[in-house]
């Protein structure tokens, strides 16, 4: 298990917290030198949207018990979400990590790192 990787392109250390704040698993981009990373893990996008899918679900069983005027369950499982989904996060980075590839989108080029 691995909690970084290099960037194929710079080979700057790619940490976990990168890959959180990327806002979506297939792409990232380098904080070293802004080359655009493509993510490939075969099993991922199934996987992505069974999650999305379960937590809309969770989503409108919230918005349901809020309707219902029952607040505090609410509450805990509103907390409960966060940290199930920053949990989810650190879960997947390290699987990421550890067995996706990660392809060089920008620059086509080694060299090429000028910020877009
Ligand atoms: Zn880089």
């Amino acid at each position: 298990m691995k909690t970084s990787t290099n960037c194929p392109a710079c080979t700057g250390k790619l940490a976990l917290w990168h890959g959180i704040w990327a806002g979506t698993p297939f792409r990232m981009t380098c904080p070293h030198c802004r080359a655009r990373l493509r993510i490939d893990l075969p099993w991922l996008v199934p996987v992505f949207w069974a999650l999305v899918v379960g937590f809309a679900a969770l989503g409108v069983g919230i918005g349901y018990l809020a309707a219902s005027g029952r607040f505090v369950p609410v509450v805990y499982m509103g907390i409960g979400m966060v940290i199930a989904w920053l949990v989810l996060e650190l879960v997947g980075g390290v699987i990421l990590y550890t067995y996706a590839s990660f392809t060089i989108l920008y620059p086509k080029t080694p060299g090429e790192t000028k910020d877009t």
